[in-house]
């Protein structure tokens, strides 16, 4: 029997929250946020010309938990 392993919502995985300065207001769910969180992108699949890096990173709303930004970096 499959083990169920009941998660109702699925844990976001943060590599890191960042307090921001001022509060902004998310612009996908319009909340006032104090700080902003950051989650790794790690490629996949790419096409074997692409000269994408291999990572990224994600910046979501604490709040929605909606990407504000995303940025890709070739720091390894
Ligand atoms: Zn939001």
């Amino acid at each position: 029997m499959p083990e169920q392993n009941p998660t109702p919502t699925p844990p976001v995985l943060r590599e890191a929250e960042y307090l921001l300065e001022s509060p902004l207001k998310c612009p996908l769910c319009q909340q006032d946020i104090g700080s902003i969180q950051v989650v790794r992108l790690l490629r996949s699949r790419v096409n074997f010309v692409s000269t994408l890096p291999r990572r990224g990173y994600v910046i979501i709303c604490p709040s929605c938990q909606g990407i504000i930004s995303a940025e890709l970096t070739g720091i390894a």
